[in-house]
């Protein structure tokens, strides 16, 4: 199993890279925020409690995200394995996942963190925001929220998959192709070692 853990700050192109190593790889993609969108959509529970979190660029609870992407994992049981983005965002969630992943027997192959400085990030994000329909893209102070959320307490996860010897560092300024181009070569990377 190939199961991915893409990683980097709100804005640093998980979204588009992921779509790409989807098709590539066959891989199934699990956004944490993606689904949470989709819930607040269609006014579920699960919705009605990350929606407050989400709209003050806040991380949603632990047990809340946990479970969630638990169930996620456990509806596709025939995966070829996993592009996760946006997941973990600390260290309790990294933990809980190997721990699940264990369970399943299978683990992260790789933590590829797609690295982007802040000041193109709050360019790409408010640019983002112009046309999409999320809200924590459109308020300067939103988005400061979530890249201040992201140095506290999802960055130290890179030091978690470190230990590990599975962190790969991307940098995620240039063309979506070259960019993709770097993610594929360390994959390729892993592969080949196997
Ligand atoms: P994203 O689409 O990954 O930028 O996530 C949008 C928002 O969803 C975040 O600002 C959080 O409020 C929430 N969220 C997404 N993933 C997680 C996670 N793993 N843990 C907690 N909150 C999350």
């Amino acid at each position: 199993m190939l199961n991915i853990v893409l990683f980097g700050p709100p804005g640093a192109g998980k979204g588009t890279q992921s779509a790409k190593l989807i098709e590539k790889y066959g891989l199934v993609h699990l956004s944490t925020g993606d689904i949470f969108r989709a819930n607040i959509k269609g006014n579920t529970e699960l919705g009605a409690k990350a929606k407050s979190y989400m709209d003050q660029g806040k991380l949603v609870p632990d047990e809340v995200t946990i479970s969630m992407l638990e169930a996620e994992v456990a509806e596709t049981p025939e995966a070829k394995g996993y592009i996760f983005d946006g997941f973990p965002r600390n260290k309790f969630q990294a933990e809980s996942l190997d721990e699940f992943l264990e369970i399943l027997g299978c683990s992260i192959t790789l933590m590829l963190a797609l690295e982007v400085e802040e000041d193109e990030l709050r360019t790409r994000l408010l640019l983002r925001g112009k046309d999409s329909a999320r809200a924590d893209d459109v308020d300067p102070a939103i988005i400061q929220k979530r890249i201040d959320v992201y140095n506290n307490e999802t960055a130290p996860v890179k030091d978690y998959y470190s230990a590990q010897g599975k962190y790969r560092g991307i940098n995620g300024v240039g063309s979506i192709d070259g960019v993709f181009g770097q993610l594929c070569e360390e994959i390729k990377g892993i592969s080949s070692k196997e």
